[in-house]
């Protein structure tokens, strides 16, 4: 994972949970354009923070970690998403597996910013300690589950997000916002429906095609 600070001549604030879209153009005139949500909060006037998981047979993010260096210029258009978004709702469960947490961690910094005495928990489920990021700023609010390898001396939880987990957050009533892989996001909602969150209460985001 790397994350990239991008200055923009264009700035407008966004809505905890959106993202921009970013597109490379090769010589040859070929495109790719790709979805990053905005990981900082909108407080960070003119700029926006990416973080990127390098996928070793990708197209755009293996570009951004091995060949864009600082000062150089992308293209960016943004911010977008409708529903996928913080606007300050109460209670507020996070639920992220692996790069799905960048978005949960744009509204758990703003909420800190602006709203501290808010409830809002973050449920991250990440395969190894390798993996965790923003290691430094997860605080009390969030609890880590390792499914692959626990770092040495873990007590914390292991193993897939069950029940427990989610019920240990007791927000249910609340707002639940689920961001991860395909199956990640099949999984977890489907738990939280069972322990009490509304399935219109449950909004989910998808980052891509395996589980
Ligand atoms: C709304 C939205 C927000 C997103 N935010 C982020 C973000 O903050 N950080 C981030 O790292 N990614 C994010 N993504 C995923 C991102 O848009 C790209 O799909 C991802 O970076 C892969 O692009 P690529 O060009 O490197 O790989 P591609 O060339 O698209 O794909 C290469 C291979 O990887 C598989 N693949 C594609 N995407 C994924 C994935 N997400 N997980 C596992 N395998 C995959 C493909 O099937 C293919 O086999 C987001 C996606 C969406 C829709």
């Amino acid at each position: 994972m790397k994350t990239f600070r991008i200055e923009l001549p264009m700035w407008m604030p966004h809505l905890p949970g959106q993202h921009y879209d970013v597109r490379l153009t090769a010589p040859d005139g070929y495109r790719a354009q790709r979805s990053y949500s905005v990981a900082s909060s909108p407080l960070d006037e003119g700029e926006i923070e990416l973080t990127i998981d390098r996928l070793d047979t990708g197209e755009v993010s293996p570009y951004f970690h091995d060949v864009v260096v600082e000062g150089d210029l992308v293209e960016v258009r943004g911010p977008f998403a409708s529903y996928f978004v913080w606007r300050g709702e109460e209670r507020v469960l996070l639920v992220g597996g692996g790069s799905g947490v960048v978005p949960l961690m744009a509204m758990l910094r703003h909420r800190r910013r602006t709203m501290p005495d808010l409830p809002m928990r973050l449920v991250y489920s990440v395969r190894t300690a390798q993996d965790l990021i923003y290691a430094d700023e997860l605080g009390d609010e969030a609890e880590v589950t390792f499914t692959r390898e626990p770092p040495a001396g873990w007590t914390g939880h292991t193993g897939r997000i069950d029940a427990r987990l989610l019920a240990d957050a007791d927000l249910a009533g609340g707002t639940a916002f689920v961001c991860g892989s395909n199956g990640f996001v099949e999984a977890a909602s489907g738990l939280l429906v069972e322990n009490g969150f509304g399935a219109e209460r449950v909004r989910t985001e998808r980052f891509g095609p395996t589980g």
